[in-house]
Parts: C-alpha cells; structure tokens; sequence
C-alpha cells in the first residue's frame, strides 16, 4: 500500500545513533481522493472522455510532436444536431444517456492513440494524429456520421441522431491550438448551416463567409427596428376539397439595403441561437394579423395565413407578445389563423408548451405539424395533440415520381390522418405530375413553386385577383420571381 513514512532517530547521551524509529501511516485513501480529484479535473463524469482543460492539453502536446516530426494533425469538432430538442422533449435523464452511448460510438470510430474529449453539452472534439492525406480524414468523418445516425433506443423510444462535423490541420490552417479550435468550430457550424449530418474542412473562403455572418448577427437586430424583414406569402392551394378559400404561408425575407433580398436560412439558424428568434416570430406574426385586417378592410376577402413559430423556447412567454391577445386586439377571427411548428415544439414535455398549444387551440387558432416526417414521426401525439393539419416534407414530394416508397409514405400518411380527421399539406410541388399524384393519393393542400414562389404583399394581391383560388382545374402559374 502506499505509505507515508517518517523516520526519526534516536540518540544515546553521547549524541550517537543508537535506534531508528521509522512511522508509515496508510495513504491509501488519500492517494484515492487525490487521483479522484485529478480525474474530476480532468475527464468528464458524464461520459469519461477528457474534459475540455485535458483536451487542450493533449492537443498542444501533439502539436509540438507534429512538429517535431514533421507530421501533420487533424482536429475534428463535433456538435449533434438538434440535441438541445431532444433534450426538450425527452428529459435530461434521456440526453445524458444519448450522450454516453454517442461517446461510445465516436470512440469505436477512431484508433485507440487518438483523443476524444467532450468539450461540454453535446460537443466532442477528435485529435487524430498522424493523419497524412485528407482522405484519411474524410473517410473517418463519414464513419463517425454513419454511426451516429444509426437509430438508437434508450427507454423503449428509439430515435436517429445526426451530427454536424468540422475538419481542420496542423499545420496548413493553423498552427496554434486556440486557432485550430477556432477553425473546426466554424467549418462545423457551416455544415450545420449545410443542413447537418454533414463535414466541411476548413477553408480560407469559410473565413470571410464566417465574417459576413457575424455581421448579419450585428445587424440583425438593428433590422428589426429598421423595419427591413418583409413578410412574403406563398399560396396554398386547395385540391380535393370543397374548400375554394385564399390560403397562404407567411414566410419572412430580409430585404437588405446592400446585400438585396436575404432568405431565411441564411439568419434563422444564427437568430435562433443567438435567442432573437422569438422577436422575428413575433415581428411576422404581428405583421401577419395587420395584413389580415387589411385585406378584410379593403375588400379582398377573409385570407387563411399560416405562420411558422420556431421550437426554440417555444412555449416561453417572457417578454414576447401574446398572440391570442393580440388577435382579440386587432379585432380577427382566430380560424383565420394557423400555426406551423415542428414535431418538437408538439412533443415538448413542459407544461407550459401543452398549456399555451391547448389555449391557442380553445381560441381557434389552427395547428399544423411542420416538415412531418422528418422528426420523431410519433403518431401517439398526433391522437392526443387534436391538430388541424399536417405538413408533408418536402424531401418526401421531391423524389415522388420515380420513388415508389416516398408515394407509399405519403399514401399512409393521408389514409392515417384522413381516419384521425387531420387534412394533409403537401409542400414543395414543383412539377404538374407531382400534383397529379398527390391529388390522385387524396392530399388536400398543395404548396409549391408548380403554383407560386413566396409572393411579396403586392404580388399576392395580383394572384388573388386573377381568381386562382376559385378556379377548380388548377393551370401551372408563372411568375418571374
Ligand atoms: P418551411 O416552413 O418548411 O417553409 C417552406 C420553405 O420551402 C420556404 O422556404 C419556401 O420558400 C420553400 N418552398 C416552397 N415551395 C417550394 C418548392 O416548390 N420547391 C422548393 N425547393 N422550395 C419550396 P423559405 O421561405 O426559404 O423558408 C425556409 C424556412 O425558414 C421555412 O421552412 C421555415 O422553417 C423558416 N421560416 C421562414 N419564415 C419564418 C418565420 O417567420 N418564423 C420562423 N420561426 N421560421 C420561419
Ligand atoms: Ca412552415
Ligand atoms: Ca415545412
């Protein structure tokens, strides 16, 4: 065992050592706690990967091994996509054992030399040494997403996870360890704005995209005040159904004074992280209802307006505008009103995410399920939920004509929702024979540039007058936008 030892002698009266008389206490535990506290330092409880302060440790000694041999070396950055969703919905219980099993998978994808730490939340960063070529590293990036994607089951629930990656080297794009930590955190937050489940290696042009976008974020806000995000409507057109009334989605644009016409997947994703998402939600939404009021007044008719609210704090009122009271304000009929959000914000497990959902459905406000199919797809909540409509993907539309799985899905997905009474929207129709079948499958909405782009207030307007609504047999409409 280890021991301490303390060793004393002893002396005759004439001063000469007759005896040593040795002491060893038993540190046993103390040597325990200390290895305890040093790993607390440095490895991660969750998951017992190297914490962020061992990472950054391991990877400036393999740098300076790099150097010293002249090799090169590979920082990956990690992030899931959607986790904070997950964690949302399914509980925190559910997410810390998502994170343990994908540390376990990001292990078995690399060799045993190399580091795998877990930086904090659901971030892992990779230090591959020795990586010569870049195929090395595209081809261990695709493992590692690969393995993540494949579906997982924890508590009976099973689910798919993606994972956006960034890749970077020593020495070509960095030669300190702050830097390159810098680059693959910004290559991975481009192949998340990619759409996720994706790499991207870090490049020079990344460098200056990164700089316009925090520039978008600088300004963002200013635009709001500014009045420059305009609200289009794109039409939604009725098949199968005796409804002939004027439908649209509200979808937001920036209209910037230097960069022209910005599209909302250029700064939502940074608007939903930086928490400025709930201001633009409220912004469209306000702006949605005025317009509504404004059609009514001048004659145009009731207009049904779909509008998106994101799931990111979803249910949270603090500092937002209440809807219902601002529709009881402006004087609207709720009916005329749908909300558009994901599967996420449905299964959200708060109560106040239930609550706010259950009082804007008392109100008449519509509901539809956005982007169906991509999500958890847990019909359970559908039944329990009462909403209105459901939103078919458009990755499902796309493939339509030669894929006959995406034509079963969207067959099954009608014949359920026709049984639980929910009307099905089919969007992204581009082509005359993708509206055939999904008229023939029995779909009752259809949104897609077949029969308009997002429409600006005066465009709209034009394409109500020319009477398409009303019209049953539906022509290909053009438009230049
Ligand atoms: P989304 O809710 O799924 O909206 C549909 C998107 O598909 C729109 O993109 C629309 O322009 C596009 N689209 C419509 N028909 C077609 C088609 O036939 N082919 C193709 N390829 N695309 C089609 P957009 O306007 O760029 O909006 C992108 C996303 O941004 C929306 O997806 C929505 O998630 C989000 N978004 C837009 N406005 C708002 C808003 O006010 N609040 C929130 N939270 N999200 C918004
Ligand atoms: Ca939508
Ligand atoms: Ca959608």
């Amino acid at each position: 065992f280890p021991a301490f030892v303390s060793m004393s002698a002893v002396y005759d009266d004439e001063r000469r050592i007759t005896n040593m008389v040795a002491v060893f206490s038993d540190i046993t535990e103390i040597k325990e706690a200390q290895s305890k506290i040093e790993r607390h330092a440095n490895y991660d409880t969750l998951t017992d990967l190297p914490n962020r302060r061992l990472f950054t440790d391991r990877l400036q000694q393999a740098i300076l091994r790099s150097a010293r041999n002249n090799e090169k070396l590979c920082l990956m950055f990690l992030d899931l996509d959607r986790f904070k969703d997950v964690n949302d919905t399914l509980g925190h219980e559910f997410g810390d054992e998502l994170l343990r099993q994908m540390a376990l998978r990001i292990r078995h994808c690399v060799r045993e030399v190399d580091t795998v730490a877990r930086l904090g939340g659901d971030e892992f960063t990779i230090i591959l040494s020795a990586v010569e070529i870049k195929s090395h590293a595209v081809h261990i990036a695709q493992k590692l997403i690969h393995e993540i994607e494949q579906p997982i089951t924890i508590k009976e629930q099973t689910l798919r996870v993606t994972t956006s990656i960034g890749v970077t080297f020593y020495p070509d794009d960095a030669i300190d360890a702050g830097m390159l930590i810098q680059n693959a955190d910004r290559s991975m937050y481009a192949a998340k704005d990619m759409g996720g489940s994706a790499f991207k290696f870090y490049t020079s042009e990344l460098e200056s995209s990164w700089r316009s976008r925090t520039f978008i974020i600088n300004e963002l806000e200013a635009a709001i005040e500014k009045g420059e995000l305009e609200v289009f409507y794109q039409p939604l057109i009725a098949v199968n159904t005796e409804d002939t009334c004027i439908s649209a989605e509200a979808l937001v644009r920036w209209q910037h004074p230097v960069r022209g016409l910005i599209s909302p997947t250029e700064f939502l994703p940074q608007a939903e992280r930086m928490g400025m998402i709930e201001k633009i939600d409220d912004f469209v939404f306000s702006q949605v209802c005025r317009q509504i009021k404004d059609w009514q007044l001048r004659g145009l008719g009731d207009v049904h307006v779909s509008v998106n609210r994101s799931a990111h704090n979803f249910a949270n009122q603090r500092g937002r505008l209440d809807w219902l009271a601002f529709i009881e304000q402006q004087g609207i009929d709720a009916s005329l009103i749908t909300l558009e959000i994901t599967e996420s914000a449905l299964m959200q497990r708060h109560a106040e995410g239930r609550h706010l959902l259950k009082r804007l459905r008392q109100a008449d406000v519509q509901i539809a399920v956005d982007d169906f199919g991509t999500g958890y797809s847990s019909l359970s909540y559908l039944k329990e939920m009462d909403v209105d409509y459901l939103k078919i993907d458009r990755s499902f539309i796309r493939d339509l004509e030669i894929d006959e799985n995406d034509r079963a899905i969207i067959e099954a997905i009608t014949g359920m929702a026709r049984h639980l009474g929910i009307e099905v929207i089919a969007e992204g129709v581009e082509t005359e024979s993708q509206r055939d079948i999904l008229q023939q499958i029995g779909c009752q909405w259809l949104q897609g540039y077949f029969f308009s782009k997002p429409l600006s207030v005066a465009d709209f307007e034009r394409f109500i007058e020319q009477g398409v609504f009303a019209r049953p047999e539906l022509e290909k409409r053009s438009d230049s936008r």
